[in-house]
């Protein structure tokens, strides 16, 4: 993890420019407070910026490809130290989704206590 301040030799698209200069919770522009770019690799950089004056953070993904440069953000509450460490964690995947599903069937407790 690096900052994008001074930014890196390669020019990011319009839009990307646009989402890193405004803010897009309090439109304010030229807000960012902390912006590193999380992970990247020839085609795609994971970049994490947050509002100097909301406090509002984006994790926006910028990726190159045969049709051009995309970009897609959302908005999160999580700090750069958080999205790292959960991108790190393993993916749950659907026998993750079954176990739980199973243990919750045999704690009545547990599902008499999340019923209403
Ligand atoms: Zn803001």
């Amino acid at each position: 993890m690096h900052d994008i301040i001074p930014p890196n030799n390669r020019p990011p698209s319009e839009e990307g420019l646009k989402m890193i200069s405004h803010c897009p919770v309090c439109h304010y522009s030229n807000t960012a407070i902390e912006a590193k770019i999380i992970e990247e690799n020839d085609n795609a950089h994971l970049i994490y910026i947050k509002c100097r004056r909301c406090q509002s953070a984006v994790l926006a993904l910028f990726s190159a490809s045969g049709f051009g440069l995309s970009s897609i953000g959302i908005i999160t509450d999580f700090d750069s130290q958080e999205i790292a460490k959960f991108k790190e964690l393993s993916k749950v995947d659907s026998d993750d989704v079954l176990l739980v599903y199973q243990h919750l069937l045999k704690d009545e407790q547990l599902i008499e206590t999340m019923s209403f």
